[in-house]
């Protein structure tokens, strides 16, 4: 039992995370967590007991040492599967945690889609975790399988583009490379000066040829974007695929965003009016963003019962598309009682069930 602690002990106090630590912005981000009056971890989060007995240094006289700041970040390499859930533990890889950088593999491309949607939940989560702001962002990745199945025999993994786990041995003799390609090798060698450094990189390089060379010879091509190789029945690669996906994504949050500053702008518009003043508007497009924000408005009048004209006029010009001096009075106020008196029914009758 001893022994494995003592394992545990050096994963989480890795060697390239002391390097990196030294910058000031990530000292600064580190000791934010400790300097914290409460444990790492979510609230009402216990720590195992092996982990704990840390946390009054922590708090009190060793606090200035490094190596518990370091400690305490670490800490979610054990704690990954409590922090994401069993599910996605078991589909990811923890890879790197370098504040505010965290680096996570996914082990295969549908958990990759749903950990780039889920990109903000999961921040939170870990924020959540380390009871400060400690990460901003998550790198995510395939996981690559090592390509060497045994000395001397190399075989290539599933490429970050395909899923298919098929990986046929290949037979580095079996291929030739040309004279041309040769020359190029030599010549980006020939500006290493240490020999054996030079001849390590040159079997590399000889072995990177070969395999490109074998996988365009089935039908591997590069990425319509980008170098990397693809399979015969794509056209880009993972990577590129959620980087178009993303950029997508962050347009058509952006068109949303322009069509609400309109709307928040002048309540009452229209479809029509809309669309002469953002190109193009889809009809979809408007009515998410109408929609977004009539519950805006909606949550602070009803739900939280704000008797502010701003809120009340805004949520009726949205509903009627009548400029405020086109609503009377009376109407105004009986619209909002009745909202009220639908909502407070409503919600009795779901607390009786
Ligand atoms: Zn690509």
């Amino acid at each position: 039992m001893k022994s494995e602690e003592s394992e545990t002990d050096k994963r989480q106090i890795n060697p390239d995370f002391t390097n990196q630590i030294e910058t000031n912005s990530v000292m600064e981000y580190v000791s934010s967590i400790t300097d914290t009056h409460r444990s790492a971890g979510p609230v009402g989060y216990k720590a195992d007991t092996y982990l704990s007995q840390y946390d009054p240094h922590l708090k009190t006289k060793y606090n200035q040492f490094k190596v518990f700041q370091i400690f305490a970040v670490m800490r979610l390499y054990q704690d990954w599967p409590n922090v994401v859930g069993p599910l996605l533990a078991k589909q990811t890889r923890l890879l790197a945690i370098q504040p505010p950088i965290l680096k996570v593999a996914a082990l295969n491309s549908p958990c990759l889609q749903q950990l780039q949607m889920m990109k903000r939940q999961l921040l939170q989560k870990i924020n959540a975790y380390y009871g400060k702001t400690l990460m901003t962002d998550i790198e995510l990745s395939m996981y690559k399988q090592s390509y060497i199945k045994e000395e001397g025999v190399l075989a290539y993994g599933a490429t970050q583009a395909t899923e298919t786990y098929e990986r046929p041995l290949l037979d580095f003799e079996a291929i030739s490379l040309s004279e041309a390609e040769l020359a190029t090798i030599e010549q980006v060698v020939t500006h290493i000066s240490e020999p054996s450094m030079r001849e390590t990189f040159r079997e590399a390089q000889i072995k990177q040829y070969k395999k490109t060379k074998y996988l365009k010879a089935h039908g591997y091509h590069p990425c319509a974007h980008c170098d990397s190789l693809v399979g015969p029945t794509d056209t880009v690669c993972m990577a590129c695929t959620l980087k178009a996906k993303e950029q997508a994504e962050y347009e058509y949050r952006q068109r949303i965003e322009a069509i609400k500053t309109l709307l928040f702008e002048q309540p009452y518009l229209v479809y029509d009016d809309v669309c002469k003043l953002i190109i193009p508007c889809a009809m979809a497009d408007y009515q998410l963003a109408h929609r977004e924000c009539v519950y805006f408005f909606r949550n602070r009048v009803i739900r939280e019962a704000s008797d502010d004209n701003y809120d009340i006029y805004m949520l009726l010009m949205l509903i009627t598309h009548k400029k405020a001096q086109q609503l009377d009075k009376g109407f105004v106020q009986n619209a909002i009682k009745k909202m009220r008196f639908q909502y407070e029914q409503k919600r009795t009758h779901y607390e009786r069930h």
